[in-house]
């Protein structure tokens, strides 16, 4: 039997499209919504084991993306969010009505300054780059997941095609430690 990983990835990964210009998310309340705008094509999508993203019900894994912060705008019912933890790098800005995380800039000084994560299964639309990655994969443990079903949890994922990293993906890591190295002056900025 394979693990229920989310309904996104579950039964093939979603197709992106080229006229995809952004859409609009919108979180699970049957009433109110908050709506989010989002400009462009998301960047950076990929599954995430951690504790702390936003995952739909029964779904082992989120699905989380970048966009510039700049792109991002609340458009209706705003009221109804509040930050998840004001100490943490990402400000998840979470619907109260209904727990869906619908954006997280991040404001410190970081490589990550300026971005914004998002859930793009909240789209409206189709066509958003579908995730290309898996990250923070051991940290399902912490969820409750038993030890035990992870070789066929990293399997399950190699075969949909989505590399199971227990940090982020090199890129990313490489992305971090230059930004790193700059600053402390190990390489020229
Ligand atoms: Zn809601
Ligand atoms: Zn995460």
């Amino acid at each position: 039997m394979p693990e229920k990983l989310h309904p996104k990835i579950d039964n093939g990964l979603p197709k992106e499209s080229a006229s995809f210009a952004g859409g609009t998310l919108v979180c699970a309340c049957t009433s109110k919504p908050v709506k989010v705008t989002v400009k462009g094509q998301i960047a950076h999508n990929h599954a995430c084991g951690c504790t702390k993203c936003w995952k739909p019900d029964g779904a082992i894994f989120s699905v989380v993306a970048v966009a510039g912060t700049g792109d991002v705008t609340v458009t209706e019912n705003g009221d109804k969010l509040k930050v998840v933890d004001p100490s943490a790098l990402i400000q998840r800005h979470a619907c109260t009505g209904c727990g869906v995380h619908m954006h997280g800039p991040v404001e410190r000084d970081h490589p990550f300054k300026g971005l914004s994560f998002i859930h793009p299964e909240r789209f409206e639309e189709d066509g958003w780059s579908p995730p290309g990655f898996t990250a923070f994969v051991s940290s399902i443990i912490e969820s409750g997941v038993d030890p035990g079903r992870m070789d066929g949890i990293r399997s399950q994922l190699k075969t949909i095609g989505l590399e199971p990293y227990d940090c982020l993906n090199p890129g990313l890591m490489d992305y971090i430690a230059t930004w790193t190295a700059k600053k402390s002056g190990a390489l020229p900025a």
